[in-house]
């Protein structure tokens, strides 16, 4: 009863102002998270849009914009990992993934009661800092709403739904995911490679 009181008493205002302003589809769900002192969520993208809202304790916060894809090296679609970078941020490997170092974020930490907006795609780091005992978040994921009239060139975030998609279409006509690369490669190197 007392996090239903809790969670009723949110600013529910400020939420749906945000959702009717930017044409955001339903609220779809709320995660509570519960984070020990030094947890570390990995990089990683979401494909709803996030108000992400600290309750207790403090949060170091990266962004990166949806294209700087190509620095981040997502694990594949069908990859239980997928969405998520392979690169260890503590020690990364730059002979595998070199462009890691030209990827650039925005840097925050977030305390109680401020809200940070992910917004769909953006890449985030998050970790809760060593500033006494644990840390609780909620946040409110809504779907990203109509995509309107689409425009080119194609923005960040829609061209890496437009590589989900193949990926995504090349699994379901190929069914073994170890067939993906030898075709892909087949497709692009020497074609559209130098
Ligand atoms: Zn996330």
């Amino acid at each position: 009863p007392a996090i239903v009181h809790d969670f009723l008493n949110f600013d529910w205002t400020f939420c749906t102002s945000k959702q009717s302003k930017h044409n955001w589809g339903p609220l779809t769900s709320n995660l509570l998270l519960i984070g020990m002192e030094g947890n570390v969520t990995p990089c990683h993208y979401d494909e709803q849009q996030n108000l992400f809202a600290q309750v207790r304790g403090f949060k170091r916060c990266i962004l990166f914009p949806p294209d700087q894809f190509d620095c981040l090296y997502p694990h594949p679609v069908h990859h239980p990992h997928d969405r998520q970078s392979m690169v260890d941020f503590d020690k990364p490997d730059y002979n595998k993934f070199p462009k890691f170092s030209e990827a650039r974020g925005f840097e925050t930490v977030i305390g109680p009661g401020e809200v940070l907006y992910i917004p769909m795609y953006w890449w985030h780091h998050i970790e809760s800092l060593m500033r006494g005992s644990y840390t609780v978040t909620v946040n409110f994921w809504y779907k990203g709403g109509p995509n309107g009239i689409v425009t080119y060139p194609l923005k960040g975030h829609q061209k890496v739904a437009v590589m989900r998609n193949i990926e995504k279409m090349l699994l379901d006509v190929l069914q073994d995911p170890k067939e993906i690369p030898p075709l892909l490669r087949a497709m692009v190197l020497g074609r559209y490679t130098e």
